[in-house]
């Protein structure tokens, strides 16, 4: 703690007109909170890393009549449109201050059947719905951002790789459980995930992420692939139901 009230002190001397400096400041403070488990004020900090994060002119630099424009195109820029989560912008914006955190990296399952058999707009819809039951589903401090088309990032701040693992699995539940044949009859959807906790800086992590996406891929999708005590393991949802492509 003590070192977090000195870090603390160190972002108050930072003048406003050094952005850079103060990014800089907030993200290790960030990290500090986050080594220690303190997980609301490791966000809080990114959060305030971002504001003052450089891509943008700062408000601070920005006449009054054009601030609100400035924050609206900042949380533009950091927003995928189609799903409105974080995009894969914010993701590299907020990796390298991410300290312990667990990344796992989700991706539809057969999700081009989606597209083939109901058409680009139904897929567009998908997209949107799991993105949301996947925001839903997180605890207070993870986040989920929208990695590439069909692919998420999800970011958990938990005590162990089995508490982030569970989170996983949970929300990989929710995408099946949804009611999608509401959407259009004959619909389901599944997703696969690959979970790296505690592996290296969070680079690294997400590679790990990436590829052990694909063992659950390979292990009949639906479900969530960790490493534990040195082997791969693979978790199904409840239903145990392997997905097969939309025919
Ligand atoms: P797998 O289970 O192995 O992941 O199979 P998959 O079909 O999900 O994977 P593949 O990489 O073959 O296909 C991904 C598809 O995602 C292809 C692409 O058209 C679709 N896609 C990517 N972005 C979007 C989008 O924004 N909207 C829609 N509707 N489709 C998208
Ligand atoms: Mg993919
Ligand atoms: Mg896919």
């Amino acid at each position: 703690m003590t070192r977090n009230r000195t870090q603390a002190a160190h972002v108050r001397d930072v003048p406003d007109s050094d952005p850079s400096a103060l990014t800089a400041a907030y993200e290790s403070l960030a990290s500090a909170f986050a080594e220690q488990g303190d997980w609301r004020s490791a966000y809080e900090h990114l959060r305030s890393a971002l504001h003052h994060a450089r891509d943008l002119p700062t408000v601070a630099g920005v006449p009054e009549q054009h601030r609100h424009e400035v924050e609206r195109l900042r949380h533009e820029s950091l927003t995928d449109p189609l799903t409105g989560s974080h995009n894969r912008r914010y993701l590299d914006r907020v990796l390298p201050g991410l300290g312990s955190a667990a990344l796992a990296m989700v991706d539809l399952d057969h999700f081009k059947d989606v597209n083939d058999r109901f058409g680009h707009d139904v897929g567009d819809r998908v997209l949107r719905h799991v993105a949301r039951i996947l925001r839903q589903a997180l605890p207070t401090g993870a986040f989920c951002a929208r990695y590439g088309g069909e692919e998420f990032v999800l970011a958990v701040p938990a005590r162990s790789g089995a508490e982030a693992v569970r989170v996983v699995h949970r929300a990989g539940a929710r995408v099946e459980a949804f009611p999608w044949s509401r959407v259009r009859p004959g619909l389901a959807v599944t997703v696969s995930a690959g979970v790296a906790a505690a592996d290296g800086d969070p680079h690294t992590r997400l590679r790990l992420a990436d590829q052990i996406l694909y063992q659950a891929k390979r292990g009949g999708r639906n479900s969530v692939a960790f490493h534990s005590a040195g082997d791969v393991r693979i978790l199904h949802t409840l239903s145990g139901h392997r997905t097969a492509p939309h025919s």
